[in-house]
């Protein structure tokens, strides 16, 4: 179990990061350390129910910046680090690459090299159970045909400089394991979503499009194929991998709910359709397709028998239920991303990152 370990979580004010560091500090009790640049990806405000907790904190910083992640290590001496922070949007890899390199890939090597440093200092008994759980994502493996799944086996293939800057990150964090023996696992998921995911990813997106009266886009026929999972289950295969995970090998993390991108809209607008009804008509009636993303991979599918197996991980959310809970959220939860699309949620941390 992960309870009462010293877990150090990067990227942990992003989209997953703050469900990863909610769960550790609310329901596991782990001293946990939030170590994040605050991008413009990251929101405070997801971090609310545990800020003030007396087993949270947080630093802002860059994993770029060795200086900061060898006192971080030296202070907070970690059992368990979750290396969450990325640029991660595909649609602004292709604007601009850049970022993506700098954090993904250099970022991710200067925190593999500060590990390594703190890690050989540790007692063995301490560097035997210590993990370092690299997340990646599907996208390394490129795009899969009408059939199969994506295995830890399958070659990478990466098509977009997001997936491109990830497939380098994850090859850099396996070999830091080949070559130094720091105990490195690393996870690659499908698509998350749920709760506190950024506005501009396509399920909260739409959700928030369709509260605008905004028509939905769906780029080229919707054809397009991903793999989703809730943020809620892929937060427990994490703790999972690191607890029950074999360091040096990769995990397929995924629920077996493939949908076509025009269902997920579809999906969409059946639960708003359910929750907050137009006067007239659905919502599904402004679904308008737009031109294709360039280099938009066909179809994702994770097969994830190796976790499931070897970890008794499973999903305990199936789609159509996550997206109501999902959609729910929105809802409810509307001061939360209005202050995103003001730009409030960087006014708020400027005392932050003094
Ligand atoms: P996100 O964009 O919501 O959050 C990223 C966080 O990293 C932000 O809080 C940001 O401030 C921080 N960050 C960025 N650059 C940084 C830097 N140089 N130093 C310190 N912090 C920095 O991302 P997410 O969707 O929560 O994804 C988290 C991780 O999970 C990423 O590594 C991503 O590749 C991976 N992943 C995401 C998905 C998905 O569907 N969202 C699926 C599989 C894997």
């Amino acid at each position: 179990a992960i309870g009462g370990r010293r877990v150090l979580v990067t990227g942990g004010a992003g989209f997953i990061g703050s469900a990863l560091c909610r769960r550790l500090v609310a329901r596991e009790g782990c001293e946990t350390l939030n170590f994040d640049k605050l991008t413009y990806a990251a929101s405070l405000d997801s971090l609310a129910p545990v800020a003030h907790d007396r087993h949270y904190r947080l630093s802002v910083s860059d994993i770029c910046d060795r200086a900061a992640l060898d006192a971080a290590f030296a202070d907070f001496r970690p059992e368990i680090v979750f290396h969450l922070a990325a640029e991660s949007h595909v649609d602004r890899s292709i604007d601009g690459p850049e970022a993506f390199i700098e954090t993904n890939v250099v970022g991710t090597q200067r925190l593999l090299a500060a590990a390594l440093q703190y890690w050989r200092g540790l007692p063995v008994a301490a560097r035997d159970a210590f993990r370092f759980v690299h997340v990646s994502t599907d996208e390394v493996y490129g795009s899969l045909g009408p059939t199969g799944c994506f295995t830890e086996q399958s070659p990478y293939r990466p098509s977009s400089p997001y997936a491109a800057s990830k497939a380098a990150s994850d090859h850099l964090a396996l070999a830091w394991h080949a070559t130094y023996g720091l105990p490195v696992i690393v996870s690659n998921c499908s698509n998350n979503y749920g709760p506190c995911q950024f506005p501009e990813k396509l399920i909260p997106h739409m959700i928030i499009r369709a509260l605008a009266g905004d028509t939905l886009p769906v780029y080229g026929s919707g054809e397009n194929v991903r793999d989703w999972l809730h943020v809620e289950d892929h937060v427990a295969a994490l703790i999972a991998v690191a607890t029950g995970g074999r360091a040096g090998e990769k995990y397929n993390i995924g629920g077996h709910q493939e949908r076509r991108n025009i269902d997920v809209v579809g999906a969409v607008c059946d639960a708003l359709d359910r929750l907050q009804p137009l006067a007239a008509g659905s919502y599904r009636d402004r679904i308008a397709f737009v031109s294709d993303r360039p280099g938009h991979d066909f179809r994702y599918a994770i097969d994830p028998a190796k976790a499931e197996a070897e970890i008794g991980w499973r999903s305990t959310i199936g789609f159509d239920a996550g997206i109501d809970l999902t959609v729910r959220w929105y809802l409810d939860n509307q001061g939360w991303w209005r202050n995103i699309l003001s730009g409030g949620y960087r006014a708020e941390r400027l005392g932050h990152s003094a």
